[in-house]
């Protein structure tokens, strides 16, 4: 059976056109991409490394890392959103290569191995992250780094990642996330270690709701990256 909720890519399909709009529901991630960015360059210098983006979407991480001088494969299940981001990467005159795969089909049809992966703000949205975590461990090199970002899942989590960032602020749609499918940073290693893939670094991604900001931070409680290397 497929590791897919056709519910979620039908959620997204929904609003692929929107994609590019900052000001759209997608206006969060536009927001957190420099910081995520600044984040995973911190921890590899992405120029001239082979990128495996997880999840893509319309490609607002995608064609940023090409900007740090990445070579990028991008997958993506929502037909839609891969429209927008090969029409986006025309405009920006860029050669990203997307493709229609889950991490799981790829990770079966290819020997190709990738020198870092992202799967950004995707896990939660799929029945069995368990089993894009081993995917990502069979896509990677020996010495390679794969980022996760996600949600963590305790009640101040339940406060800001639902009620406050859809019902109060209404930064995102409501039932963009579901609670249930948030998982904690140790879940989150324990599957990682299941498949040889070791915890090296994680960060929280905090918002500010007076000055609407958001700004890296050590407190992991909501939003998080979590840095993954394999060992050579
Ligand atoms: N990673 C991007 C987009 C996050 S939104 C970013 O952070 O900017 C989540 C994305 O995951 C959506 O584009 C959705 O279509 C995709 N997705 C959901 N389930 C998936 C699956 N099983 N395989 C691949 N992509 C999936």
């Amino acid at each position: 059976m497929e590791n897919v909720d056709e519910l979620e890519i039908k959620k997204f399909e929904s609003l692929a056109a929107r994609w590019w709009d900052p000001d759209s529901e997608f206006r969060p991630l536009h927001e957190i991409n420099p910081l995520r960015l600044n984040y995973i360059s911190q921890q590899v210098n992405l120029a001239g490394k082979h990128v495996l983006d997880i999840g893509c979407g319309g490609g607002i991480l995608a064609e940023a890392m090409v900007h740090h001088g990445a070579k990028v494969t991008a997958i993506d299940l929502a037909e839609a959103s891969l429209s927008v981001a090969r029409l986006h990467q025309l405009e920006s005159g860029l050669d990203i290569d997307y493709l229609n795969s889950s991490a799981e089909q790829l990770a079966a049809k290819s020997k190709h191995k990738f020198d870092v992966i992202t799967c950004l703000e995707m896990l939660e949205h799929v029945p069995n992250p368990a089993s894009v975590i081993e995917a990502c461990a069979r896509l990677i090199k020996p010495g390679g780094l794969v980022f996760f970002s996600t949600i963590n899942r305790n009640p101040k989590s339940y406060l800001f990642a639902i009620l406050g960032a859809e019902y109060l602020l209404k930064l995102l749609p409501k039932g963009t996330h579901d609670y249930g499918k948030f998982i904690k940073p140790s879940e989150l290693a324990l599957w990682g270690r299941a498949c040889n893939l070791q915890l090296t670094d994680q960060i929280g991604i905090g918002y500010n709701p007076l000055n609407r900001r958001y700004a890296l931070e050590s407190n992991i409680d909501v939003n998080y990256i979590a840095c993954y290397s394999k060992p050579e």
